[in-house]
């Protein structure tokens, strides 16, 4: 598969299976198995794995295009997939062994949905320190944590996991294992049932001493913060930001939609033709949203050249991209007025979709932050 080739498959489940559900889906908190189905069966599952086990092989151009095509009929799904993915990355980049290799050969046959479970309740979105520490028992280890945001909580077969390394001496030490959907002691600790990405199964998820094998952990001990700054983050940058394009760009669809297609009948005419001031707020929409289209280009030539400004970026990037969707949806609720409140048009779930981007660690109180902190040459952590 080639970039052309998926984002055409991206476009065909989007058009498909995410578009014509997403309205349902929002309503009951529903996740989409049958969006991970067809992702999985057209191979966009294993996109960014070598092809020594079956992926693809792609780059951050074609995720972030891939992303964005699926955002724009249902973020949720989106979400989920950039989740996937991040985690796809990270047992990619682990040490190798026998299980690993065949979980990487089953997500790239399209058989295995992974993701991120790093939040913990007690260090809540400082994910970069979590409470929970590994103990060693033998060879094996054995977690205990409470997460706090799961995203595909209960649907995924596998969650990489975060905790203190057994010896860790640093709030950061942290260590990533792979724990399978099936280990004892793993579950989902409630229901989902948020503002927006409301498909999404963002649940919470409780570890109750579970046992994880050697050729489980994916990074040595304490190495696992760097993995989650330098493998994670970057892709959770890009795949957030190309969400919020997404989001966008459906809003710009939407209220142009609306706006050619309600009339004041008493005028003979659409709301577009008659009022100027519905245009120029739609023209801000376009404006804002096809920058950040620019700036999700200018970041992902930043990843493929890595440069000394690349992790400037990857942070300006996320937290630029979470205000440009709050801006671009809240203007279509505006432009689109009492249609949009009611909920006659799909613009109030890409509102209430657009808020996660800014509360997703890294949030971006904490991107500005940390971007503060390196203009001025003070040490992030
Ligand atoms: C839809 C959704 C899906 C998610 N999926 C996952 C997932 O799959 N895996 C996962 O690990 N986590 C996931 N999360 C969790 C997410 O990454 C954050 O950890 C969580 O949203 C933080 O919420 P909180 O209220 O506990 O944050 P808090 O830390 O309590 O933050 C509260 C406020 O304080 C601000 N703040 C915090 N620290 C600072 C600082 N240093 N400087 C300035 N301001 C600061 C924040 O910006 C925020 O506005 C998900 C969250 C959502 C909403």
């Amino acid at each position: 598969m080639d970039h052309d080739a998926a984002v055409s498959n991206a476009k065909g489940i989007a058009d498909r299976i995410l578009a014509p559900a997403a309205r349902q889906n929002d309503k009951e908190a529903r996740f989409s198995s049958e969006a991970i189905a067809a992702l999985g069966q057209s191979g966009l599952l294993g996109i960014m794995l070598p092809s020594a086990v079956g992926g693809s092989a792609l780059g951050p151009r074609t995720l972030a295009a891939v992303i964005a095509t699926l955002a724009e009929a249902d973020a949720s799904a989106a979400m989920v997939y950039l989740m996937h993915v991040s985690a796809t990355v990270t047992i990619a980049a682990a040490r190798p062994c026998a299980t690993v290799a065949q979980t990487l050969k089953d997500i790239s046959t399209g058989k295995h949905l992974t993701t991120l479970a790093f939040s913990e309740a007690g260090s809540r979105s400082h994910f970069w320190a979590p409470v929970s520490r590994a103990k060693r028992n033998a060879a094996n280890v054995h977690l205990t944590a409470k997460k706090s945001w799961v995203t595909s909580a209960g649907y995924a077969q596998s969650y990489v996991v975060s905790a203190l390394a057994p010896e860790g001496k640093g709030p950061t030490d942290t260590t990533l294992y792979l724990v399978a959907s099936g280990t004892p002691g793993l579950s989902v600790a409630g229901p989902w049932d948020g503002l927006g990405m409301r498909a999404n199964a963002s649940a919470p998820m409780i570890l109750e001493d579970c046992e994880v094998a050697p050729g489980l952990q994916l990074t040595d001990d304490g190495v696992g913060f760097k993995a989650m700054l330098e493998v994670v983050l970057p892709l959770f940058s890009l795949g957030t930001s190309a969400v919020a394009l997404g989001l966008c760009r459906a809003a710009v669809a939407g209220t142009a939609a609306h706006l050619n297609g309600a009339r004041f009948e008493h005028l003979g005419q659409t709301l577009g033709e008659s009022l100027p001031t519905l245009r120029a707020q739609l023209a801000s929409m376009q404006i804002d949203t096809d920058g950040l289209a620019a700036r999700i280009d200018d970041l992902v030539d930043h990843l493929e050249r890595p440069r000394e400004t690349t992790m400037l970026r990857v942070l300006e990037c996320k937290a630029a991209a979470g205000d440009v969707a709050i801006a671009v949806t809240s203007a279509a609720m505006r432009v689109c007025g009492g249609a949009a409140f009611s909920k006659h048009l799909a613009i109030e779930r890409l509102f209430r979709d657009a808020h996660a981007g800014a509360v997703m660690a890294p949030t971006g109180d904490v991107l500005r932050d940390f971007i503060g902190k390196a203009i001025l040459g003070i040490p992030l952590f």
